[in-house]
């Protein structure tokens, strides 16, 4: 196993397959308009596949693929079987839903273990603002096609903005435990592309406890044990319903990652706030072997510092991680290039 300075060892990769994305959250991708990474750098399935198979080989036992919106990544159940035959432990993907209904089926049946949805909001209208979309509709077809399909247990993410969706806790808890899915309340990160972002708007872990207890009563921490490097921290109400919450802006949990993200052209990041990337398509493409690839990687990861969310906790004055123009200058610096 490959560990870093920290001793956190190379345990799980995010693989963006399209910068892409057919929504446009406030916290994600606010702007009208975006540079894209240019297609001929975007990766294969062949090539994901092979740095994927690399990575594997050097102790990861977590893939996630991500977007943008990785389903408007044509035909990827096709990547999906291809990453599934590298019989990796966990085999994940994050969507929007918004075109999950149509291939949830395909998904699972080429080998995907497990369907992470993002719903923000119940309300459709709601959505429209905060996501300039009116296809509501098409992210709960979504989730009754991925439980339909096999996908079990879903699990629902949710960005929590003060003021905007914080009123719909214990409705999404409620809706969750009905789809038989579990949701993780995220609070709002300072991450590149939340150009928006300020330190007002977060919602924190303890806030949400306490408006929760207010309703539920009593809340009980459920030992996260059996996954120590997991992101959430999750929690019982009394009537034995889970819920998480990932608390990465007021608590966060930079000790225990073992997550990097490879983005869809082949740039490997070592945390979400990193301001360099790892070039890995230039020596894929350019004749580099399985053994001069995991050499790179190895090197990189073992000299790996990085805990970017825990150094933003001591920024004076926080507020959005970059500016439009410096996103603008290099579009890998945006969250949804590098696979939120
Ligand atoms: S900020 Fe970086 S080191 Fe910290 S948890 Fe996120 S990816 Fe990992």
């Amino acid at each position: 196993m490959v560990r870093d300075t920290f001793a956190r060892p190379l345990g799980s990769l995010r693989i963006s397959v399209t910068d892409r994305c057919n929504l446009r959250c406030r916290y994600c991708m606010p702007e009208e308009h975006y540079v894209w990474l240019p297609k001929a750098s975007i990766l294969t399935f062949e090539e994901i596949a092979r740095l994927a198979r690399v990575f594997v080989s050097l102790g990861v036992t977590k893939l996630r693929l991500t977007g943008g919106e990785p389903l408007l990544r044509h035909d990827l159940p096709t990547l999906v079987s291809l990453l599934s035959a590298l019989d990796v432990g966990d085999l994940a993907m994050t969507t929007n839903g918004l075109l999950l209904e149509k291939q949830a089926e395909a998904l699972h049946g080429a080998g995907l273990q497990r369907v992470t949805v993002s719903l923000d909001t119940l309300r459709a209208e709601r959505m429209r603002e905060l996501a300039r979309s009116d296809r509501h509709a098409d992210v709960l077809a979504g989730i009754a096609a991925a439980r339909a399909a096999g996908f079990a247990p879903i699990k629902l993410n949710t960005v929590v903005i003060r003021g905007v969706n914080d009123d719909e806790l214990s409705d999404l808890i409620e809706f969750a435990r009905v789809e038989g899915a579990e949701v993780r309340f995220i609070e709002y990160m300072d991450v590149g592309g939340a150009t928006g972002w300020s330190a007002e708007q977060v919602v924190s872990q303890r806030e949400m406890l306490e408006r929760l207890a207010e309703r539920y009563g009593p809340i009980a921490p459920v030992s996260s044990a059996d996954d120590p490097s997991a992101p959430a921290e999750r929690f019982r109400l009394p009537d034995g319903t889970t819920f998480g919450i990932i608390a990465s802006t007021t608590a966060p949990f930079c000790r225990s990652c073992d997550r990097s993200r490879l983005t869809a052209d082949g740039t490997w990041f070592l945390c979400l706030y990193a301001e360099q990337g790892i070039d890995l398509r230039e020596p894929l493409r350019s004749g580099a072997s399985d053994e001069d690839l995991a050499r790179l990687i190895t090197a990189a990861w073992t000299a790996r510092t990085d805990r970017g969310a825990e150094e933003r906790l001591s920024v004076a004055q926080r507020g959005a991680l970059y500016k439009i123009d410096a996103l603008r200058a290099d579009p890998r610096r945006e969250m949804h290039t590098r696979g939120g």
